[in-house]
């Protein structure tokens, strides 16, 4: 089998199928030989694992995955691309692709099905549209996964590691931390993609908790707050979530002195464990 990241290769097997990219799906294929190799061995492609990939394009990370894993099962939502992947990955037996919207389809029955008996990671190259979304989606379904390893946009990488308690930190990043630890493993440049992207990107990790290091009492409250709260980021917390959660101010002055914390405060200075104290706080109102 000829190299995926053969550009002359690749062009010619999307020509003779008359495929052309669509921005709309967010392709942008990786050509640069050494990232997909990359991604597979820090992104936990090995013997006792199942690959969940999003997004095949022409199988070029697929393909890496396959050599390494037990088991890869792709889910992808252009049916243009079947017949190439039939030819690009005849050379693997064990992978899957499965024809559907990564957003809809049922994951946790995908999982149970396909990977029984098997450690779970995600390893993909995401299309850009569904990056926060897809991600949001494979924490809150609370799936057997053990880590997510994916490329995105290197400003979207940099929101979804921000440290919590730092300017750059903002509801994503408050929810991806709640559910694992997150970090950076390395920036691809635009170059690395056909078609080129007009940004540059990096792989981030989120290796989820198996234990979560807080205890938050009600989840749904505490969302409620960073949602509302990073809504404006920059005025005071206490006023913020007085307006946002209908809780009168002075009601509110009493759960932050409860949370001891100061109610001048705004929610971007606030660390995780803060957080959780003060949506304890509020669970009690
Ligand atoms: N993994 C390939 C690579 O690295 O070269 C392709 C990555 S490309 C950025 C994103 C891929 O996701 C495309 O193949 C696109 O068709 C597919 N895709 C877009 N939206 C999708 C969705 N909602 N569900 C599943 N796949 C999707």
């Amino acid at each position: 089998m000829q190299q995926l990241t053969d550009i002359g290769y690749v062009k010619s097997i999307l020509e003779r199928h008359g495929f052309h990219f669509s921005k709309a799906l967010g392709q942008n294929f990786l050509i640069n030989p050494t990232v997909c190799p990359k991604i597979a061995e820090m992104g936990n492609a090995a013997e006792e694992f199942g690959v969940l990939e999003i997004g095949t394009g022409v199988g070029t990370l697929t393909a890496e995955l396959a050599k390494r894993a037990s088991k890869v099962v792709a889910v992808e939502l252009d049916d243009r691309l079947f017949p190439i992947l039939e030819e690009t990955l005849a050379d693997y037996n064990n992978v899957k692709v499965i024809h559907g919207d990564a957003m809809k389809y049922d994951l946790a029955g995908l999982i149970a099905e396909e990977f029984a008996g098997l450690r779970v990671a995600v390893c993909a190259n995401l299309p850009y549209y569904i990056t926060s979304p897809l991600i949001m989606r494979l924490l809150e379904e609370k799936l057997p996964i053990e880590t997510i390893t994916v490329m995105v946009q290197k400003e979207a990488a940099q929101r979804l590691c921000a440290p919590i308690g730092s300017r750059e930190s903002g509801a994503v990043s408050v929810a991806v931390a709640y559910y694992g630890q997150t970090k950076t493993l390395f920036q691809v440049a635009r170059g690395s993609f056909m078609p080129a992207p007009n940004v540059d990107s990096a792989v981030i990790q989120i290796t989820l908790h198996k234990k979560k290091p807080w205890e938050v009492t009600d989840e749904k409250m505490f969302f409620r707050m960073v949602k509302a709260g990073f809504s404006q980021r920059r005025k005071q917390l206490s006023g913020v979530l007085a307006g946002g959660l209908s809780i009168p101010k002075a009601r509110m002055q009493d759960v932050f002195a409860q949370a001891e914390i100061p109610a001048n405060v705004r929610i971007e200075a606030l660390t995780m464990e803060e957080l959780v104290r003060l949506a304890n706080a509020l669970a009690c109102v």
